[in-house]
């Protein structure tokens, strides 16, 4: 939604000196670095636009938590499928870290009050998702998991009196001082623009499915902490990186013209439903394989002039709604019984493996700013998440950030306050850094940069996206991500090139606010930018 102009000019309504950290977002995410860096002590503000963890990923999330909790089963075994699924750009050492504590996630988050599905013996009940060797998956409800641990983390932080939450709240940008360093936030709230200073800024925004016509994603997640800290300075990597969901309820949401699709969680085709096309058979061999390869398969059938469902009524039958019951309201709510109905899907946008750069504590590549959770690029997911590895990250990094700020940046402020502000956006409006996607960019980037890509098209979307990018966050983020995807001249996970079908050399792209102005700076046209092609780094 685009701010009333006259918005940038309000008087400002609060200038203040925050103790402890800023969080920005309060998604999983968000609500489990506020708990953790409390829990040691630090007090904490948490910004967010609407009501803690309502509008979030977190809380539409379905299938559940990867944690090697069976007896058949072993964090070494969760790093080998996580490290298998992302297509050689995982970090090896960060999914053997991240693996190592899932358990632990599970722990604390049954700690701060989520309730997980177990049998009488109270023994967790463990799912399986595509490309997990193993049951591992931790789910609530069925398929709630997203708003039970949502629900859990929203409670605990609002009973932690070390967690102050201002809801209502829009960051729009990110302050630094002279130095370079973070020191706050420019947000705009229900009285106006406030300025808000802290020892410590945390970014917790969330994905970019909603730069994309079709996502799974609420349609506010287009990136606007990518934005935040590109005009801060910092990097993001492998912005290309998107996955597509191979199996988006190919219907909009009821009574919304927001092109948001309900997901049918992975956990349903690991129930043994299998996809098939119209006339019943088979769309592919194998509906667990990665989600990269099925998203193509259920693509190219689409492509091709099929249709492709969810066989529910051949397989689950009315065991649906008991399993999945959050997808049954779905359905239903989109006129169709999947106990009696086929479910048709499609591929849609829906997580981000690429990020703000961050270090094993979370740090980003400019002082005083963290990223966790979808925002950041840890290097867990490489170009290919494995299912349900994404909440798991959010807990355990979230934990890794606190420590790091509670070493480093304790409750009363370890800097002075600061002087000499440099307001890294200062030539930019509120107005403009508020802009969500126009429906016109999510179609043209979903055109050039979705299940599969090639060059012409890219460079065609990305020539558009360049104009009015220097004061439009959304297209900013929207225009390098067609620059990274230029630059990886080659195929990997759900990473498609019909001009480049063969992988080449494993290695990251990296975007920064650089890549902007080197584009305006060319002068002759965008042919220019061609020769930026291919420089991957
Ligand atoms: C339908 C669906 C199902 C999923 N299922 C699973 C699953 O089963 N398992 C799994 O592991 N993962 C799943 N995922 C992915 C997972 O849910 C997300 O990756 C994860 O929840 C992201 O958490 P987050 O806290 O980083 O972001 P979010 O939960 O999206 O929270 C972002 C927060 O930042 C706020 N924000 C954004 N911009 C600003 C700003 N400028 N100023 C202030 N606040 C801002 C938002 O309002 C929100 O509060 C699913 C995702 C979707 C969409």
């Amino acid at each position: 939604m685009r701010q009333p102009a006259h918005a940038a000019t309000r008087r400002e309504v609060c200038r203040e000196f925050v103790p402890g950290a800023l969080v920005v977002g309060a998604g999983l995410a968000g609500l489990a670095t506020a708990l953790e860096l409390a829990e040691r002590g630090i007090p904490v503000t948490v910004l967010c636009p609407s009501t803690p963890g309502a509008g979030t990923s977190s809380e539409l999330a379905q299938g559940g938590i990867a944690a090697a909790l069976g007896a058949d089963d072993h964090p070494r075994l969760h790093a080998r499928d996580t490290v298998r699924a992302g297509g050689g750009l995982v970090d090896g050492c960060v999914a053997r870290r991240i693996t190592a504590a899932a358990p632990g996630v599970v722990a604390q988050l049954q700690r701060w009050g989520a309730t997980f599905d177990s049998d009488d013996a109270g023994t967790l009940r463990l799912g399986l998702e595509g490309a997990h060797g193993r049951h591992r998956i931790v789910h609530a409800a069925g398929d709630g998991t997203g708003a039970e641990v949502t629900r859990a983390a929203v409670a605990a932080a609002r009973a932690h009196p070390g967690i102050q939450v201002r809801a209502g709240v829009h960051v729009t940008r990110l302050l630094t001082d002279a130095s370079h360093t973070v020191v706050g936030v420019q947000a705009t709230g229900a009285l106006g623009p406030m300025t808000l200073l802290a020892a410590a800024v945390v970014l917790a925004t969330g994905g970019v499915g909603g730069l994309f016509a079709h996502t799974t994603n609420p349609l506010d997640s287009w990136g606007a902490g990518l934005a935040l800290g590109l005009r801060a300075g910092a990097r993001v990597r492998d912005l290309e990186l998107v996955q597509f969901h191979p199996t988006a309820l190919a219907a909009p949401s009821p009574g919304a013209a927001t092109g948001r699709l309900p997901l049918i969680s992975e956990a349903v085709r690991g129930e043994g439903v299998p996809l098939v096309l119209e006339d019943g058979s088979p769309a592919l061999a194998d509906p667990l394989a990665g989600r990269d390869v099925v998203a193509r398969g259920v693509w190219a059938a689409l492509r091709a002039g099929h249709r492709v469902y969810l066989d529910t009524p051949a397989t689950l039958g009315t065991d649906m709604s008991r399993r999945f019951p959050t997808i049954t309201a779905a359905c239903r709510a989109a006129g169709l019984d999947p106990a009696a109905d086929r479910i048709p899907v499609r591929p849609a946008a829906h997580y981000h493996m690429g990020g703000l750069v961050v270090d094993a504590r979370g740090r980003t590549d400019v002082a005083g700013l963290w990223a966790v959770g979808e925002v950041a690029s840890t290097g867990l997911h490489g170009a290919n998440r494995l299912a349900s590895n994404s909440l798991l990250e959010a807990v355990a990094a979230a934990g890794h950030a606190a420590a790091d700020i509670a070493a480093h940046a304790p409750g009363a402020p370890s800097r002075p306050a600061p002087t000499g502000l440099a307001d890294v956006s200062a030539d930019v409006s509120a107005t403009a850094l508020r802009s969500r996607p126009s429906a016109s960019d999510r179609g043209l980037l979903e055109e050039a940069a979705g299940v599969l890509r090639d060059g012409p098209s890219l460079l065609a979307a990305a020539a558009r996206l360049r104009e009015g990018a220097e004061h439009d966050d959304a297209r900013l983020v929207a225009y390098l991500l067609t620059v990274a995807a230029l630059r990886r001249t080659e195929s990997r996970g759900a990473h498609q090139r019909t001009d480049h079908p063969e992988a080449g050399p494993a290695q990251h792209t990296y975007v920064d606010l650089g890549d902007l102005h080197d584009a305006a700076e060319l002068g002759t046209g965008f042919a220019g930018l061609v020769g930026l092609v291919g420089s991957a780094s």
